[in-house]
């Protein structure tokens, strides 16, 4: 698993466990990655995009949330989550109390795949890319939504449903598995367990965030 080692850069603050400012050369090393991807070609996607999606969020975010590939409204903003899936996690990350410099938002593959269909093939070009952020972003905790940043991110993972909702602590940094925002929309069946591991993923946060303070 290529899954990245370290901590996120924190300090306490009147007892409280924040984090501070990305180092310059994280951020020059940032920008000149964020440019690579922006102008990639690699696979047949990059010549199917409108932009490549590239990342959301601090640079020395605590949690890093992965999702599995931009959509249609991720494709013509190029920013990632900002369609309706979107808007159902910012309101679930800020119920966990995660503050605006606490978290960042990606996604396994950085261009559009037609109808929405994760590239398996295409994944694999794009890893590198991916493995690149996750190391210059390392975060405390990563929370994978859906089956295939799970399996992308952990591929010894039990299926989406028997993992969603329960820590994966055996790798650094730990993974949350958890099910897609855009599923929670499909029924009220997805919609109450997007909730029960919404709560789950808080009692665990704050469990860590306590140990840590
Ligand atoms: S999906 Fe990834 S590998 Fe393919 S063109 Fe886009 S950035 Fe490059």
């Amino acid at each position: 698993m290529a899954r990245v080692r370290g901590a996120a850069r924190r300090q306490r603050t009147n007892g409280r466990v924040a984090s501070v400012p990305a180092p310059a050369a994280t951020r020059r090393s940032w920008a000149r990655l964020s440019e690579q991807i922006r102008a990639c070609r690699l696979c047949p996607l990059g010549f199917l995009r409108t932009n490549a999606v590239v990342y959301r969020g601090s640079l020395a975010p605590r949690v890093v949330f992965v999702g599995e590939a931009p959509g249609v409204e991720e494709d013509r903003t190029g920013l990632p989550f900002v369609g309706r899936a979107g808007s159902r996690l910012n309101e679930a990350i800020r119920r966990v109390g995660l503050a605006d410099g606490s978290y960042g938002v990606l996604n396994v593959l950085k261009c559009r795949p037609p109808e929405n269909r994760f590239d398996r093939a295409a994944a694999r070009t794009c890893r590198p890319y991916l493995d690149r952020q996750l190391a210059l972003l390392h975060p405390e905790v990563i929370v994978t939504l859906g089956a295939w940043a799970l399996r992308s991110l952990d591929p010894t993972a039990p299926a989406l449903l028997e993992a969603a909702g329960a820590p994966r602590e055996e790798g650094e940094p730990p993974l949350f598995p958890w099910i897609h925002p855009a599923a929670a929309m499909r029924s009220r069946r997805w919609a109450r367990r997007w909730e029960a591991d919404l709560r789950k993923f808080r009692r665990w946060w704050e469990a860590r965030s306590n140990k840590t303070s």
